[in-house]
């Protein structure tokens, strides 16, 4: 189906969930090279943007339907219509959409093996497993990829212009709990999901809503211990001495 004939699914979803107490927003649809089958709305600027995996670009029309009004429920947090859900898993159970999905990801294995693939850990198992339980597969996957260098000032960076999180090789260690690489990991990702405020022309990255947000990391003080007791080993693997 085209992004023409499914618009005004949504459209109808908003109608009906909303029950009138919102204008319906300007919506855009357009499928979207997600590797797996996930999907994302957000609203900005009173226009809802959805994107829907091309995996699902063959999906017929009820199922289009029923998708929009799932998508819709979560954007205003209003519980999804059980028919819908069945109608929607029903397709996505019977059709080889799973199948292409993981090869998808098998193919995209592949061309990333350098950067993100480390010696010890993975940061696109680390990235997928963050995303779940802290994030309900949300953030979009951006490039991800362990530094070129052994740093140890900055253990991770995210850098918005080119949609990339790098992580310190000093973390790709065997000494290294996984729950540190997935802690670091963990706060860049809440830069992706918390965008920089500018207040008063200076650029907050650290907001009091950022702490607050990082300390529901499940291993927080755990990993926050850990990185200060290995401080010292830290910065002499990150100096090479
Ligand atoms: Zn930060």
């Amino acid at each position: 189906m085209t992004p023409q004939e499914i618009t005004p699914f949504y459209t109808e979803a908003f109608r009906t969930l909303d029950q009138g107490r919102h204008e319906t927003p300007d919506i855009t649809v357009e499928f979207y090279p997600y590797i797996g089958i996930n999907h994302t709305i957000r609203i900005r600027n009173d226009r809802i943007l959805v994107r829907v995996a091309e995996l699902c670009r063959e999906m017929p029309a009820n199922e289009q339907k029923a998708l929009a009004y799932i998508l819709v429920s979560k954007l205003l947090r209003k519980s999804v219509p059980p028919s819908a859900r069945r109608v929607y898993s029903h397709y996505i159970k019977t059709h080889p959409v799973q199948e292409a999905a993981r090869e998808n990801k098998r193919a995209r294995g592949r061309k990333v093996l350098s950067g993100a693939k480390g010696e010890y850990f993975d940061l696109d198992g680390v990235f997928e497993k963050v995303n779940r339980i802290y994030f309900g597969n949300r953030i979009e996957r951006p490039e991800l990829s362990w530094s070129a260098r052994r740093t140890f000032r900055i253990l991770g960076h995210h850098d918005p212009a080119h949609k990339a999180i790098i992580i310190s090789r000093t973390l790709d260690a065997p000494d290294v709990p996984k729950y540190v690489v997935e802690y670091v990991m963990f706060h860049e990702m809440l830069h992706v999901a918390l965008p920089t405020e500018h207040v008063n022309g200076r650029r907050l990255n650290h907001t009091p809503k950022f702490r607050q947000e990082e300390r529901k990391f499940l291993y927080y003080d755990e990993a926050e211990s850990w990185i200060a007791d290995n401080a010292r080993k830290l910065k002499r693997r990150a100096g090479g001495k």
